[in-house]
């Protein structure tokens, strides 16, 4: 049984990679230290042979792992509620952590995928934005805790790839929603929905002209599963997400009237540096992954909603 570690695999990406991996009869080694992550998404595994689960951080703490095959590292907050509470832990995670993951990789001669974001490309100055765009973004800002700490952690994984001769490729994820997304997470999807059902304000950003692409989360593991074990991927990046584009106001909306909910929307404050517009071009995964998102906005929203009226009876 190949051996695969999952870091960040109790957070709301990685708990559901962790399933998938675990139903293709992969052995899974969960290492999470909580931050954002929560032990219960990963519950149904305890006690089982093909699940580990290491409480542990990827930046701190030593990794004393035998023999290993792949490593998924998705590990790092990832809402922007999180930049502000914990500015110092992301950096860390993503500039330290991922250091440690790639030597974790060279050591065992594993497969390495790292979880990089649209957030790279910043306020993108292209659009659609295309793997060959640099991005637009502020080095001194309360986004670049994130940003830049992603980028970095491409970098290294650049140099692990050409110095070290690992074999490692990146994923960069768009805007992801669905169960088991915290609903004090934060982010848009799961902040409308929770208002929606309590009836309360939903709070648009700004004026809501703002734009987002938004990817149901089982898309999102199997165009994760794709880069790392499909043909050609070494060296490779692939931006994966939904690339239907809504505004945010828009996105309100929908939601509101798939809830059926009484709440009025009302605008609050944009943040500083929020991006204006952010739409993947997935042409590349299309192509060498054959990639492509099958679950509509319509039925992931219904999904997800679904979710969380689960949560309120619980
Ligand atoms: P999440 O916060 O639900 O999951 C992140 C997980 O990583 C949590 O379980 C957290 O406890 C764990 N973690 C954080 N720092 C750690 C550390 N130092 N050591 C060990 N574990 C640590 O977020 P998510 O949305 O599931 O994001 C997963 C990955 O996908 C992240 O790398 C994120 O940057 C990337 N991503 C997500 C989105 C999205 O829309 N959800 C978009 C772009 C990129
Ligand atoms: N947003 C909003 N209300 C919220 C949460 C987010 O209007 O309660 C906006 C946010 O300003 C951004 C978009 O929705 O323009 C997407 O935000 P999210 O935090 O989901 O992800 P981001 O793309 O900013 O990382």
């Amino acid at each position: 049984m190949k051996k695969i570690v999952v870091t960040g695999g109790a957070g709301f990406i990685g708990s559901h990679l962790c399933d998938s991996l675990i139903k293709n009869g992969f052995k899974v080694i969960c290492v999470d230290n909580l931050i954002t992550g929560k032990k219960d998404n990963v519950a149904q595994y305890e006690g089982r042979e093909e699940f580990t689960f290491i409480k542990a951080d990827v930046a701190k703490d030593k990794l004393d792992l035998k023999e290993i095959n792949y490593i998924f590292h998705l590990a790092s907050p990832a809402s922007p509620a999180d930049f502000s509470k914990f500015p110092l832990k992301i950096a860390l995670t993503n500039s330290v952590g991922t250091l440690n993951m790639l030597k974790l990789a060279k050591k065992h001669g594993a497969k390495f995928l790292l979880a990089s974001t649209s957030e790279i490309y910043g306020d993108p100055k292209e659009h659609p934005q295309k793997e060959t765009y640099w991005g637009n973004v502020n080095s001194f800002g309360p986004r670049s805790c994130y940003d830049e700490s992603k980028r970095f952690a491409e970098t290294l994984t650049y140099i692990f790839l050409h110095e070290e001769n690992i074999d490692a490729r990146i994923v960069r994820i768009f805007n992801t929603y669905g169960p088991r997304m915290r609903e004090d997470d934060g982010r848009a999807v799961s902040n409308f929905v929770t208002q929606a059902l309590k009836n309360k304000q939903i709070e648009v950003y700004g004026d809501g002209a703002q734009t987002r692409s938004f990817c149901y989360v089982s898309d999102m593991v199997k165009g994760i599963k794709k880069a790392m074990f499909a043909k050609k991927t070494r060296g490779e990046i692939f931006n994966l997400g939904n690339s239907e584009e809504y505004k945010v106001i828009d996105l309100a909306e929908k939601i509101k009237k798939r809830v059926n909910s009484k709440s009025k929307i009302v605008f609050r404050p944009l943040p500083l540096d929020d991006p204006e517009r952010r739409r993947p071009d997935i042409s590349k995964a299309k192509k060498v992954l054959r990639w492509e998102p099958k679950v509509s906005v319509d039925e992931g929203l219904r999904k997800t909603i679904e979710y969380y009226r689960s949560l309120k009876k619980n």
